[in-house]
């Protein structure tokens, strides 16, 4: 199996069964974030314990890059801690608006599904678009 393949199918994968999502449309539409040149929209909801992050909530919708990359970051920054999570998030935002080393994203599993995004400007949002929410959630 080539590599863009493999890829390919980790993102089907998550896009068909996102892990934790949530019914969350208790939280108000300004909790909502858009990306509104594709349509995705996703909200995030952290629960955050003694510092750390017990757990992720998403629900969102949208194209397949914004789904798999809410679950996959869902999975990734469940039990780090806040500190720790603000620094992937900031680092995951640089690599995919090209401004650090994609190498990065080899540590941090299947997030490297990811990597063929780069190339692609309008796509960097859907890729992001949970990461930055989520960000706002933690501050
Ligand atoms: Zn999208």
């Amino acid at each position: 199996m080539a590599f863009d393949d493999l890829y390919q199918e980790i993102i089907l994968d998550h896009y068909r069964n996102p892990r934790n999502t949530a019914d969350l449309s208790y939280l108000s539409e300004e909790n909502a974030h858009e990306n509104p040149s594709c349509g995705d929209s996703v909200k995030i909801h952290a629960v955050v314990k003694n510092e750390t992050i017990e757990k992720v909530e998403f629900d969102g919708k949208g194209c397949a890059i914004s789904v798999a990359s809410a679950s996959m970051m869902s999975e990734l920054l469940t039990g780090k801690t806040v500190a720790e999570a603000k620094d992937i998030i900031a680092e995951f935002q640089a690599v995919m608006r090209g401004e650090a080393d994609s190498s990065a994203l080899d540590r941090w599993g299947e997030l490297a599904a990811l990597s063929g995004v780069i190339d692609f400007p309008l796509r960097v949002k859907c890729a992001t678009l949970s990461w930055h929410a989520l960000e706002v959630t933690l501050e």
